[in-house]
């Protein structure tokens, strides 16, 4: 099934659960991916719901596979965490946003860079050290860089992750609540996390402008986030419509292929020479 096109990753993720896993073909071509540079990094502009002012970036890696063309996220991602092959593509992705960060940083641009980190990521006992090895690394300001963790895996109440959101929090990098709405959250915790930021996900922006329970929900989610003094991020964001209504409601910065889809490193630095978003 090595070549068969597209969906491979699909069909290794079919044979594992019969049982005939190809992981190491899988772990194999992951590995020769790292070594080969055939990721890479997009950034996706978070810009101000108010004037569209751009306050910062999340990091998104694409895969350029020579043979497919390039492997979106979705496809290789959690066939990756599944098999515990997540670590090293994500530790390789915070080196990767750490570089970028310094040398914006040198450009005289200071680009909050948002990472996502995965659930096994974060569930790593070393975690905090690389987080902070990396900082050093790079000698960055910790405060630009950002970690989203999704809502399922913060809101797990152990000690262990809040420990962890703790340390992250005491190092200067910002906390970020990824897919707010997708899983279920216990409000007497959130408002003990040390997250600074929360993310509606894209499933409730969508439904927003023609469901009316779902714009109660991103109302209530806006309403919440700003009394626990959090600042809203709504994911997904396609129309002007939707522009108008997340202004109205007060959502902070918005995401979305309406500003801007994910792009290389150098279209973010076309954007801050002045080139207009829209
Ligand atoms: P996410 O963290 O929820 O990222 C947002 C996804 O929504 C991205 O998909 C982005 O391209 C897409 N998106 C942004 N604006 C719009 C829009 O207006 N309309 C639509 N339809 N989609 C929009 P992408 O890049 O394919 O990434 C998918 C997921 O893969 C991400 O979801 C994230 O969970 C994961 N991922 C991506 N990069 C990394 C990474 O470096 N590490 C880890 N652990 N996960 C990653
Ligand atoms: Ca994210
Ligand atoms: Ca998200
Ligand atoms: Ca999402």
């Amino acid at each position: 099934a090595k070549h068969a096109g597209r969906n491979t990753w699909r069909v290794y993720a079919a044979e594992m659960d019969g049982g005939g896993p190809d992981i190491l073909g899988m772990q194999r071509a992951i590995r020769r991916a790292l070594d080969n540079d055939e990721f890479v990094l997009h950034y996706q502009p978070k810009v101000a719901a108010l004037d569209g002012a751009l306050r910062g970036v999340e990091a998104l890696i694409r895969w350029q596979d020579p043979e497919r063309g390039v492997v979106s996220p979705g496809e290789f991602i959690p066939v990756a965490e599944r098999f515990g092959l997540i670590n090293a593509i994500g530790f390789w992705t915070l080196r990767e946003a750490c570089g970028q960060i310094r040398s914006w940083q040198h450009a005289g641009w200071r680009i909050p860079v948002a990472v996502n980190l995965s659930p096994q990521q974060f569930r790593q006992p070393d975690l905090v050290e690389r987080v902070r090895a990396c900082i050093d690394e790079f000698d960055i300001d910790p405060g630009l860089l950002a970690l989203e963790i999704t809502e399922s895996v913060v809101m797990e109440s152990s000690s262990s992750v809040r420990r962890v959101l703790e340390e992250l929090k005491a190092m200067g990098v910002t906390l970020s609540i990824d897919d707010f709405g997708t899983g279920y959250s216990c409000l007497a915790y959130l408002c003990r996390l040390p997250a600074r930021q929360l993310k509606i996900d894209r499933t409730f922006v969508i439904d927003m402008d023609h469901v009316a329970e779902a714009r109660h929900v991103v109302e209530a989610v806006i309403r919440l986030a700003h009394s626990l003094r959090m600042e809203v991020v709504a994911e997904g964001v396609e129309r002007p419509e939707q522009v108008l209504t997340l202004r109205s409601l007060g959502c902070d910065l918005i995401q979305g292929y309406y500003f801007s889809r994910p792009v290389p490193a150098a279209g973010i630095e076309a954007l801050m020479q002045g080139d207009q978003l829209t």
